[in-house]
């Protein structure tokens, strides 16, 4: 009965282990946030396993089939749209439900990419300690949010959409140091991947500046000079 968390590219499709291929090709089941995201990957390396959603909107009905498939020894590898599962997707909610409920089961992590990890690599800032918040909160707790980010005394790093990362930075700039030092990657791995640094201003102008550049997915890192 063992699930596997297993790490995917946050864009290049070469960025996948070799052991993340074969636990992906030796599983019974693949649980997947979107079937069509996992679907190119999967393709991609001909692994032809049988595939299940499991996304933010599976509720405890979904959750139980997974148990029950886990306690008939089904070998089950989780993957999410994009990175290391568990990290602001729902793949921590399902290893905490599993883990509640067979205490004892083979739980193995398949390491890879994740953004945050990939975003901190070529920030150039110290990274021996950092702090992760992952997404902003849409509404309630906003500035709290920008609260903590503007008294860290570590680089903290945040995800943000091409929805919001405008409004973001414009109220990040509302409260930061303006000579807080900052990176945006965009679409990192990716074609058009991108590392805006500099003060909030500047990195406001740049990206407001090029349509192109609202566009993708995009890791913030803030780092207070004090
Ligand atoms: N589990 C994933 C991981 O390990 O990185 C993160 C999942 S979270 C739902 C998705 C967010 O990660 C995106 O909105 C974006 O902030 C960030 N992200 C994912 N891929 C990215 C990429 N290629 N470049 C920049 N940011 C990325």
């Amino acid at each position: 009965m063992p699930l596997y968390i297993v790490a995917t590219p946050i864009g290049n499709l070469e960025d996948i282990s070799l052991r993340a291929l074969r636990i992906l090709k030796e599983a019974d089941l693949i649980l997947s946030e979107d079937t069509r995201v996992a679907g190119k990957i999967l393709q991609h390396y001909e692994i032809r396993v049988p595939l299940l959603s499991y996304h933010h909107h599976s509720g405890i009905t979904k959750i139980n089939h997974i148990i029950e498939l886990l306690k008939e020894d089904k070998k089950i590898a989780l993957v999410s749209d994009a990175g290391t599962p568990g990290i602001s997707d729902p793949g921590g909610e399902l290893v905490h439900q599993v883990l509640e409920a067979i205490p004892d089961i083979q739980l193995e992590a398949i390491p890879g990419p994740s953004a945050l990890i990939a975003a901190l690599s070529i920030s150039g800032m110290p990274t021996d300690k950092f702090l992760f918040l992952g997404f902003p909160p849409h509404k309630k707790g906003r500035q709290t949010f920008l609260t903590k980010i503007k008294a860290s005394e570590y680089p903290v790093v945040v995800y943000e959409s091409k929805h919001r990362i405008i409004k973001f930075l414009e109220e990040l700039k509302a409260v930061i140091n303006p000579q807080a030092e900052i990176m945006v990657g965009r679409e990192l791995t990716k074609m058009h991947e991108t590392a805006y640094r500099g003060d909030v201003n500047k990195i406001l102008t740049e990206i407001k500046s090029d349509l192109n550049a609202q566009k993708g997915e995009f890791v913030v890192i803030i780092k207070n000079n004090k």
